[in-house]
């Protein structure tokens, strides 16, 4: 069974996001980019079910600026077999990246889709559910713990939601997001750095794939949220009663 991971080149966790001049986005030019975490995460997971005997590949796959290509040689290095770059200048929301998505499967034909939960870019948190909606695949979304069995073809998923625990059980093929607490992604050793070099990427166009490049998102303004008004000692419990009751209205 193939795996595909759908992993995102994204500004790094640790940058201070700054916002365009023009506020029409966030800034990124010479911007540290890395791997979304959750989709690190992801990958993860897939080269851990390969490890267990139950996956013969796991394909990474990115869609994005040429510079994806460095995301996805850092997925190869941490084990992935073989990349994909689906090539696009355009901004890219969830619903085109799920129609790419749904492409690649047609050709690839994988049993599971790994994806993380969310971007934290865009914070969207959609991408995962739309793709599974497109494919009529089962989902299990926020996943803390994945067990495949391959000779029933499910997948046990358990995830977090507001209540506790939720365990479901998919049957395969199907399409999982990953959660935080799934597991502590490896770094990339020097060796696999190096052997990643030589693993294959493949180039697609989102025209080769015959999903056209549109959104029905509007992007009105980017703008940084109102700082945080300093503090206020006070002196006394009335006195914080006072405020929260006359000042802050909560009481
Ligand atoms: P989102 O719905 O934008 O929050 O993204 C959720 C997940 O979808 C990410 O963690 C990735 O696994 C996948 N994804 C979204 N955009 C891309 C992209 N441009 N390339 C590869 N994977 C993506």
């Amino acid at each position: 069974m193939k795996i595909m991971v759908a992993i995102k080149r994204v500004v790094d966790y640790a940058v201070k996001i700054r916002v365009k001049s023009d506020k029409s986005g966030v800034e990124t030019l010479n911007v540290k980019m890395s791997m979304n975490p959750f989709c690190e995460i992801a990958l993860e997971e897939a080269l851990r079910i390969k490890q267990s005997g139950l996956a013969s590949e796991v394909v990474a796959v990115s869609m994005g600026p040429s510079q994806c290509v460095d995301t996805l040689r850092t997925g190869l290095a941490m084990g992935a077999d073989r990349g994909i770059h689906v090539e696009s200048t355009a901004a890219l929301y969830p619903l085109t990246v799920a129609k790419l998505l749904k492409a690649l499967v047609d050709v690839e034909k994988p049993g599971v889709i790994i994806l993380g939960k969310q971007a934290i870019d865009d914070d969207c948190n959609q991408t995962g559910q739309m793709v599974a909606g497109l494919l009529g695949w089962p989902q299990g979304t926020f996943a803390s713990k994945v067990l495949l069995d391959t000779e029933k073809q499910v997948a046990t998923v358990e995830r977090e939601v507001d209540d506790g625990l939720e365990t479901l059980c998919l049957d395969l093929p199907a399409v999982i997001t990953t959660d935080l607490r799934l597991n502590q992604p490896r770094y990339a050793t020097l060796p696999n750095i190096m052997k990643a070099k030589s693993k294959v990427i493949k180039k697609y166009t989102p025209q080769e794939l015959n999903v056209e490049v549109k959104s029905d998102i509007e992007i009105v303004e980017v703008t940084e949220p109102p700082k945080r008004k300093a503090g206020v000692i006070i002196s006394s419990v009335d006195e914080l009663i006072d405020k929260l009751r006359n000042e802050a209205h909560v009481i």
